[in-house]
């Protein structure tokens, strides 16, 4: 059985971070679907949830590597910046010893330490003084 999934699967692209978004957002969109009531909209959405699920599959079937990876590389550059600002607001909600600012002046992140009461924040960016209660 292995065998046969190997040899069904040679020479095809395969799976990759957009086929994997695409899967779930079809699955999402078509289960979305079933329970909506109203008739027009629930078709939409399962067509749309099917259409995601088909190319997801023709993505994996392909032989076209080239293709498949440019966009594959396209979506990771579409999605990185929103990841890492994910990943920086998580990092911030976890650190219990500092408060983050931005600057009032050029946007720039900064980080005091918790409890000072009011002090005086000094930007590294661009030099800009404000106060805030930490
Ligand atoms: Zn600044």
């Amino acid at each position: 059985m292995r065998n046969f999934f190997s040899r069904l699967m040679y020479g095809r692209y395969g799976s990759d971070a957009l086929n994997l978004f695409l899967l779930v957002v079809g699955l999402v969109l078509y289960l979305l679907g079933v329970f909506i009531p109203l008739k027009v909209l629930s078709l939409l959405f399962r067509l749309v949830g099917y259409a995601a699920i088909l190319f997801t599959i023709y993505r994996m079937w392909s032989r076209n590597y080239t293709r498949r990876r440019e966009e594959n590389d396209q979506f990771i550059r579409l999605i990185t910046p929103a990841v890492q600002g994910l990943q920086r607001k998580r990092a911030q909600m976890r650190d219990k010893d500092h408060v983050y600012f931005h600057c009032p002046s050029c946007g720039q992140i900064l980080r005091v330490p918790k409890g000072k009461n009011r002090i005086s924040i000094t930007c590294r960016n661009c030099g800009t003084v404000f106060q805030k209660k930490t």
